[in-house]
């Protein structure tokens, strides 16, 4: 599955504890969870997770883990707009094209509705420069899907959940 260094939680999950209404505690191994891309049976369903079995590898090289860690956040921070408060990623990677470069090839990287803009570094980031309201980043995120549909005929669907009325 697609994620960040090309792997993702869902590699190391074995088994999940699940608290829910009405029913009580479940175990759900990693199979049942049918996970997909951002996705997983987790969501919607209700649950509160209390415990996670993880399987991770034993590194050998301390060293080389260090190296490693430093060089992955490195390439984030040139990546990636940390100096500003954002959600992280807004939508999702849609197969054509990663969603970024979509928003970036539709000239939308500075545009701004309010104190909500496109990052200039990472196009999938809405950057609040300062007082945004959720509202403008709302309409941010629709002035974004409605011009990447019209110039590349794919609607990117939203990563993040927004929460609230916004019309
Ligand atoms: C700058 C930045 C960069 C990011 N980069 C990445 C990235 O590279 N890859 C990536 O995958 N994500 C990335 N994210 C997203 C980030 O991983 C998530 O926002 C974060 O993991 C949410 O965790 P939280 O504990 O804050 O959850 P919350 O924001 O509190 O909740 C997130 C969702 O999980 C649900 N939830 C929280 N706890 C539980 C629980 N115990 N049981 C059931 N549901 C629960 C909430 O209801 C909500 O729907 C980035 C975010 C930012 C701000």
């Amino acid at each position: 599955m697609r994620g960040a260094q090309g792997g993702c939680s869902a590699d190391c999950v074995v088994e999940v504890e699940v608290f829910v209404p009405g029913v009580g505690l479940k175990k759900l191994g990693a199979e049942e969870l049918n996970y997909g891309y951002r996705s997983s049976q987790l969501q919607g369903q209700g649950g509160i997770v209390t415990q996670v079995v993880l399987q991770l590898q034993p590194g050998q090289d301390r060293e080389r883990i260090r190296e490693q860690t430093r060089q992955n956040f490195h390439h984030r921070h040139q990546t990636q707009p940390y100096h500003l408060p954002s959600c992280g990623s807004v939508f999702r990677n849609p197969l054509e094209h990663p969603a970024g470069w979509l928003i970036d090839r539709s000239g939308l990287k500075g545009f701004r509705i309010g104190q909500a803009q496109v990052s200039e570094l990472h196009a999938n980031f809405i950057l609040n420069l300062g007082g945004a309201q959720a509202r403008e980043i709302y309409m941010l995120i629709q002035a974004i899907r409605e011009q990447v549909a019209e110039k590349w005929s794919v609607l990117l669907e939203p990563e993040v959940k927004m929460l609230g009325e916004f019309s």
